[in-house]
């Protein structure tokens, strides 16, 4: 985002009501524990193939916040999200 755009979203929360900004947190204190959960994953896989052990992987889009990988080595058996 831009800052520009970040200045603007943030001058919109002093306009927002107690039970608003409360749903806000909530939000918020979700995506980070979603991102804190992505970050241990990532490096649990390590960028190998858990089924091969290949590092010959391709980015192959996402599900669920990860980034999807293909192997090339057996690209119908390894992708892995
Ligand atoms: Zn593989």
């Amino acid at each position: 985002m831009r800052q520009r755009d970040m200045k603007r979203l943030t001058a919109k929360v002093p306009e927002l009501t107690h039970a608003q900004r409360q749903a806000l947190m909530r939000q918020l204190a979700a995506m980070e524990g979603q991102a804190a959960s992505v970050g241990v994953i990532e490096d649990r896989i390590g960028g190998r193939c858990p089924h091969c052990g290949s590092t010959r992987m391709v980015r192959n889009g996402h599900a669920h916040g990860l980034q999807r990988y293909r192997c090339l080595c057996r690209p119908k058996r390894c992708a892995m999200a």
